[in-house]
């Protein structure tokens, strides 16, 4: 690993610890030794090819895959089955859009941790508004939810997260499937969290109009690959050993650009043309 403790230890608890962790699904590893430390106030990407494992890092953070080494810890204690430690968004793409609930029943969920209260107080229903007009969704609190769109569904998940005021918010894949203009505002309005101490962790396919704007990124391919600010993390050997095909990195006007290498059948057709318009100049 590069950059085995990227944030020196600051003599407290971190919120989150992983201890030597392999995890998995009935006796299948998807995490190999992981160790890692997440402090409050921090905002962390994970970064990887598909099934690399970082769902399966934040439901570890739930308790919710199998620990077959190590320890997760969330504030400095194991996980209790049943607390919910942390505000939970899942992949839109995971959701069951037949199940007939509206966007502010979605959102009073969050009170429950599972399955909906019809008899939620006045006090959840004033905090669930409170939530849905910070998130620009207010108005559409009587709609199915299957009749929203991709980005207005995404921050009817984030406000369930968000009412019961989680200190640690964990989102997986936050700004798949929505324009660039609604993943701006909700990378906007997770830095606005993060800005106001909460601590989250989002894991994102990518690279450089998310993870690239993230104070610290970790690499996962099963195995931590790499752990620290984009700047550092963004090297070629880096970015070709986390997602396992070569990958070009490109710095300008300070910014890191990560693309993937062209398959060798275009960088043949290149030379190719490159050779002919060189016969062509002689
Ligand atoms: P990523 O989020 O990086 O795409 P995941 O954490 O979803 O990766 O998956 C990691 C590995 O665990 C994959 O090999 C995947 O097939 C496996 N996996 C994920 N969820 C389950 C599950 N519920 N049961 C069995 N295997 C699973």
């Amino acid at each position: 690993m590069l950059h085995p403790f990227p944030h020196e230890p600051r003599g407290e608890t971190p919120l989150v610890e992983f201890r030597g962790v392999t995890c998995g699904y009935g006796g299948t590893t998807a995490l190999v030794d992981v160790s890692v430390s997440i402090w409050e106030g921090e905002f962390v990407g994970l970064l990887g090819p598909s099934g690399a494992g970082k769902t399966t890092f934040l439901r570890a953070i739930l308790g919710a895959v199998e620990i077959y080494r190590g320890q997760v810890l969330v504030e400095g204690r194991p996980h209790h089955r049943g607390r919910a430690p942390a505000g939970y968004v899942p992949q839109v793409e995971t959701v069951d859009w037949n199940f007939p609930v509206t966007v502010e029943q979605v959102v009073l969920m969050g009170f429950a941790g599972r399955g909906w209260l019809p008899w939620a107080g006045r006090e959840e229903r004033e905090r669930a508004r409170a939530v849905m007009e910070r998130l620009g969704i207010a108005h559409l609190a009587g709609r199915h939810i299957r009749a929203l769109s991709g980005g207005q569904q995404q921050r009817a998940f984030l406000a369930r997260a968000l009412v019961s005021s989680p200190r640690l918010l964990l989102l997986d894949e936050p700004t798949a499937g929505v324009d660039i203009k609604t993943r701006d505002d909700i990378l906007h309005l997770l830095h606005e969290l993060n800005h106001d101490g909460t601590t989250i962790v989002l894991t994102t396919h990518e690279i450089n109009a998310v993870a690239a704007h993230l104070p610290r990124v970790i690499c996962i391919n099963q195995r931590v690959v790499a752990d620290g600010p984009p700047a550092q993390v963004f090297t070629p050997e880096v970015m070709s050993r986390t997602y396992g095909a070569p990958m070009t990195v490109v710095h300008h006007e300070g910014l890191v650009l990560v693309a993937e290498r062209p398959h060798r059948y275009y960088e043949e057709h290149l030379a190719r043309s490159r050779a002919r318009e060189g016969d062509g100049d002689a």
